[in-house]
Parts: C-alpha cells; structure tokens; sequence
C-alpha cells in the first residue's frame, strides 16, 4: 500500500525544478515563496528534486554548506558555448543547485538594477534554462518531470522538444509550466531570438513570435505538456479576454491543459506561534502577544500608539497590479473620515513610493509608510495589524492574505484570483467569514469596504474577534498543493509518452505540434 509520504519506486519521481528565485537564498516577490517550498513540499512526498537558480551575489557562494557540484560546465547559446560553474547545497530534502556565471547573475538585483530592467534578461534566462537541462546531462540526472516558472524559464519545454527531441537521455522527460504572473511574459527584441536556437521555422505567431518580437511565455505555452497556474479562479481569468493580458488565445487552445493549483503557504516562516521575526510570538490560544506587536508596530512607524485603533497593513510590490490605483485617491477621505491608522511597506514604480513618501508627514500619527523590501517588518505587519488591505486589480494566488488569516490580520481584499479562492466574505447576520470582499475596481469601493472593516471593528467586535479565530484556524498547506502538482506530472507524462515522435520528425505533424 502507498501510504503518505512514502512513494512506491514506480510513484517517485526525479523532477527538475528551475526557477529565477526561491527562498531563502533570493527573493523578489511571491514566486520566490512558493519556489523554495513546493520542492520540499514534493521532496516530502518521496521525490527527488533538483532545484536549479540563479547564483546572484544574495546568495553566500562561500557558505559552508555550499558545494562545487560542477567545476566547469559548457552550455549551447546560439553558436557559442557559454561556461559556468554550478555550487550548490542541500536544504530540506532538496538538491538547490546555483548556476555561477558572474557575467550573468553577480549583480545586486535580479531583474533590474532598481530603476532599469537589465538589458540582457533574455541571454541571461535563456542561459538558465538552458543551463539547467545540460546540468541534467552533465550529472546524469534524468529527469521525469522538467517544472518550469514564469517567462524567466519558459523556453525549458522548448528546449527539451526541439534540441534534445531525440536523445534517449530525455526521451521518458515530460515539462510542466507554471504561471505565476501572467503579466511578465518576457517579450526581446527580434534578434534575441538566434541565441535561443530554435530555428526560424519555429519563430511563428502561434510560438515564439509577437508583433515581430520573441516572446518567451508564448513558447512556454506552446510547448510544455501540462500548464499549471496558482489558484483556480486565475486559471479561469486568464482564459478570460482581459485576465489574459493578450495570450487567451494560445491559453485557450491548450485549455484542456491547464490546472489551477492553489499555492501553499511556509507555515514554518509564517505562523505567530514561530515566528522569529516578530516582538512577541502568539496564537489562536493566547492571543495577548498580538497586542503588543501591535504596540511595537505603531511605535516602530511612528504612529499614536493605542491598541485600541485599529491598523491596516500593507505589503506589497508598487506596482500597478497591486491596485495602490484604487487606494491613492481615498486614503486620505479614509484617514479624515475614519478612526484608522495605515502602515504601508513596499517598493516599486517611483510615482507611487513619491506619493507614499510624503503621507506620513500630511498625516502625522495616522500613516506610516517605509520605502523599501525588509522581511523583518513584513513579519511585523502581518502581526501587528488588525486588517490587511489587497485592492489588487488582478492577483494570480496572492500569499499575503494567506500569511495575514494566520496572523490573525483580517483580509480587505479585491475578489479576484487566488483573494476569491482563499478570502471567505464577512456575512453580517451570522458573523461568519474570514474577511471582506468587494468586486468593484473602484477607489469608492475600496473607501467603503474599508469602513465596512472598521465598523465591525468597532461595533461588532464579537464578530470581528471570533473572525480572527476562525481565520487562524484556516490551513493552506503545501502537502495538499503538492498532492495536486503530483496529478497533474503523471497527466504530463501520460501526454509526452503518447508522442508521435515520427511522425513529428518526418514533418506530418501531430496534435501536440
Ligand atoms: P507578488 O508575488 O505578486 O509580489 P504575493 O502576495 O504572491 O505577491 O507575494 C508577495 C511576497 O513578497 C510576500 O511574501 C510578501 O511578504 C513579500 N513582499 C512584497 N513586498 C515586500 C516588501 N516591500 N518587503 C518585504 N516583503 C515583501
């Protein structure tokens, strides 16, 4: 019998996992958490996971734990071969391997360098992926699953079907592409396109090409044999015209393909109970660390410190996703209006930070606002506050509002993707929910929704507190995502055994190209 955690020699699996960043060793938002852990989540379940990323200057190549998996590793890039060396350490049940290419990825940022996208994101991604399959080779490692995320490593499926279509090393290798975000898709000038290697007659509108550009996700859709993306209702916004950001119509062909999979969350970093980041730990028991995080949250952003007004938080990237749109032209009427106080912590577009910026000065007491990426005060946010606003216009999962039910910290959120599947709204009569929700992209909304949060706070506090409760109590855990993942590679594998490789290769086509 199979039981729980324990696979059969049949059921495990060797995965290859590659991503553009994972915790603990870099991290630029949410894809960061879920890949640093649904690999352990899957290494838990019996597999054998390698994890392959970045080796960017965060990451402490001289740690002890780190290894030289490889000294010297050549990769195909165009018509050159690109050297690196791979290090890497094992963590959690899980091989994390680091592609060291100074060149690429020894740079402060991972994307950007603060104000600019780095202009090399396409050789330095089409590197990684490609990187990753030759280490497979180098190693021996054969992979059953290739799991790729985001545009930063979409070509891998590409790459697998097209250069090593015929090497029996990949030939049981089927690839899983999960969307995270659908609105980064890695778009390159023309010419990017010859270091990838895939040959003109692949560079077709229904591929890789895009108004005349080389589009990374596009071939990642194309040529991956399942689709996964990180709740159910994002899976069904994005077959949607809008929610599609322009790819509906290649999301649409492969839609018998696509599984939406809630993301988990790392209980271990993100549970008040544990949480070593924060002033004082509590839990649904003893709640009474709570109130003095909050105290050290108020005296820590400089508002009035009194626990009996309530706080909402934010945390977030400022980006226009995140919907600060829909904030900004009511978060002072709400700070006028309302008994309320805002601490805000994010980085991103310089429009939005300047307008952040000069909030706590015009509202002394009531706004507080810290410019920048800092784990420590994320974990005091999510403890200290009472409410935790996401306006966002679209969101893919969302970890936030998962991390906040934990803390205690109930959700004001947008009823979009993974805040819909995950946020239970407040009903008056019976007091039952987990937080609020409004559908409305529109600032009044927000403004309302709002009050709505803090009047419960005030004049229903029986509602209010036994929402805390309930909301604590709530589990998103990896173990059942990864459960998921796990039906979704074996409906992979099913699809890449049922090539027909010859008929492909003879150029008659087949239903998969
Ligand atoms: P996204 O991936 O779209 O940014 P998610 O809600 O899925 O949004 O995940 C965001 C993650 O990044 C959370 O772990 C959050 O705490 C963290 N985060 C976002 N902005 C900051 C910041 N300024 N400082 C610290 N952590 C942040």
């Amino acid at each position: 019998m199979n039981t729980r955690g324990k696979k059969k020699r049949s059921d495990k699996k060797n995965i290859l996992f590659v991503s553009s960043e994972a915790v603990p060793f870099s991290k630029s938002g949410g894809l960061a958490d879920v890949c640093g852990a649904l690999p352990v989540a899957l290494a838990d379940k019996g597999h054998n996971v390698k994890l392959v990323m970045p080796r960017y200057w965060c990451v402490n190549k001289s740690g002890r734990d780190m290894k030289v998996i490889l000294g010297t590793m050549g990769v195909p890039m165009g018509r050159e071969t690109v050297w690196c060396q791979v290090i890497g350490t094992r963590k959690k049940g899980v091989d994390f391997c680091f592609i060291d290419h100074e060149g690429f990825f020894g740079r402060a940022g991972l994307y950007d360098d603060g104000k600019w996208e780095y202009h090399d994101n396409a050789e330095r991604f089409g590197f990684l992926s490609k990187a990753a399959v030759q280490l497979c080779k180098d190693l021996g490692f054969k992979p059953d699953i290739a799991h790729c995320n985001d545009w930063q490593t979409a070509i891998v499926p590409a790459h697998l079907k097209l250069k090593e279509l015929n090497n029996p090393f990949f030939s049981d290798t089927a690839s899983v592409f999960t969307i995270h975000n659908i609105g980064h898709q890695g778009v390159f000038p023309r010419e990017k396109y010859a270091l990838l290697d895939f040959g003109e007659e692949n560079f077709t509108e229904s591929k890789f090409e895009s108004w005349g550009k080389v589009h990374f996700m596009k071939g990642g859709i194309f040529y991956a044999d399942a689709i996964t993306t990180v709740s159910p209702s994002y899976a069904e916004e994005i077959l949607a015209p809008y929610g599609g950001a322009g790819l509906t119509p290649y999301l649409e062909r492969r839609s018998g393909d696509i599984t939406g999979i809630l993301n988990g969350a790392d209980y271990e970093s993100w549970d008040p109970a544990r949480d070593e980041f924060i002033p004082r730990k509590y839990s649904v028991e003893d709640m009474s660390g709570k109130s003095f995080c909050k105290r050290v949250l108020q005296e820590r952003f400089k508002l009035a410190v009194d626990t009996d007004i309530p706080v909402i938080g934010m945390v977030t990237r400022l980006a226009h996703q995140k919907g600060l749109d829909l904030l900004t032209p009511v978060i002072k009427d709400i700070v006028r209006d309302m008994k309320v106080q805002f601490v805000i912590l994010g980085t991103g577009e310089k429009r939005m930070e300047n307008f952040l910026k000069k909030l706590p000065s015009e509202f002394p007491g009531s706004i507080g606002v810290w410019i920048g990426f800092d784990e420590q005060r994320a974990h005091l946010i999510e403890a200290g506050s009472d409410l935790f606003l996401m306006p966002s216009l679209y969101e893919p999962c969302g970890l936030n509002q998962i991390y906040s039910m934990k803390y205690g910290t109930l959700p004001v959120v947008r009823e979009v993707g993974g805040l819909k599947d995950t946020v239970e709204q407040y009903d008056e009569r019976q007091g039952s929910g987990t937080g609020f929700r409004f559908n409305d992209a529109d600032p009044w909304a927000v403004y309302y929704t709002v009050g709505w949060a803090v009047s419960t706070y005030y004049d229903r506090r029986h509602h209010f507190d036994a929402m805390k409760r309930r909301a604590m109590k709530k589990e998103f855990s990896w173990e059942d995502a990864a459960a998921e993942y796990e039906r979704v590679y074996e409906k992979a594998v099913r699809r890449r055994s049922s090539w027909e490789k010859n008929s492909f290769q003879r150029g008659r086509g087949n239903t998969i190209f």
